[in-house]
């Protein structure tokens, strides 16, 4: 094990847009095989650190460390590798590909070009395509949509794409999977069966970080909830702590 601390710690971080203070000295941690919502008002900042954790930007000041290492000013394309994997609200697919290539674009190459001698390397390339297929297959299995594999992935529905995104996002084996706003555009049918689905990974094992503004959602998903508000963490605690913390409730009745 290379790290028994938590999995990702923030660490005062705040971030400044001119004199915007967005984010204000927020710090909290995720540990492996947690499921942690951020919730909070319109405006508190939700957005912007998930952007800092999943690395979009680095913070105005604080720290990051994701698994024990340091990844403040680390950008993202280079956590993907490290074991961070996000999710779109607006969901970002290919179109033209079939909704499987989809998945599979979300596997890093095992071997980069140049390692393997060229016949090897044929070889390899193939029985890696062969991996990848069969991996991504048992991933929209998972998610429900195996029988969509070959079709375009422009013909599927919103809830469908979400899921399609979280298989895509699952595909890299990560350690922490960020999702940003699962549940928004899904009608109820849909909205259960992703919670379904999120419970499953859960009971697997798999540490989350939740943004949401379906509260309903967000304390029925999560072991834990931060909430912010006018870029402060006002509350950090499970879903029963947080919705009796007065400052919570003062918060999103207060509007
Ligand atoms: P939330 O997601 O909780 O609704 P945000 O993180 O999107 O809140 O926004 C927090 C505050 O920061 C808001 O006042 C918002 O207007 C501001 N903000 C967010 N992104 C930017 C940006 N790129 N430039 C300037 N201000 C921003
Ligand atoms: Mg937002």
């Amino acid at each position: 094990e290379r790290n028994s601390g938590p999995l990702l710690r923030l660490e005062n971080v705040v971030q400044k847009f001119g004199g915007l203070v967005a984010v204000n000295n927020v710090s909290f941690e995720i540990r492996k095989g947690e499921v942690k919502g951020l919730i909070g008002p319109n405006g508190a900042g939700k957005s912007t650190t998930f952007d800092l954790v999943t690395g979009v930007r680095p913070p105005t000041s604080g720290e990051i460390h994701f698994n024990g290492i340091r990844v403040t000013r680390q950008p993202a394309h280079t956590r993907s590798p490290m074991g961070m994997a996000r999710t779109f609200q607006i969901v970002r697919l290919f179109r033209g590909l079939s909704v499987l290539e989809n998945v599979q674009m979300g596997m890093h190459p095992a071997f980069p070009d140049g390692l393997l001698p060229s016949i090897l390397r044929s070889a390899e390339r193939r029985r890696q395509e062969a991996e990848s297929r069969k991996r991504a297959m048992k991933l929209l299995d998972f998610v429900g949509l195996a029988d969509r594999a070959g079709e375009r992935i422009e013909t599927l529905t919103l809830g469908q794409l979400r899921l399609v995104d979280i298989a895509r996002a699952l595909a890299s084996g990560p350690d922490l999977l960020m999702l940003d706003e699962p549940a928004a555009g899904l009608n109820d049918a849909e909205t259960r069966n992703l919670a379904e689905m999120l419970a499953l990974l859960k009971k697997r094992g798999m540490s989350m970080l939740l943004v949401e503004h379906d509260i309903d959602f967000i304390m029925s998903a999560c072991d834990t909830v931060v909430v912010m508000d006018h870029g402060t963490k006002i509350a950090d605690g499970t879903p029963a702590e947080v919705s009796r913390n007065r400052e919570v409730i003062a918060a999103y009745i207060g509007r």
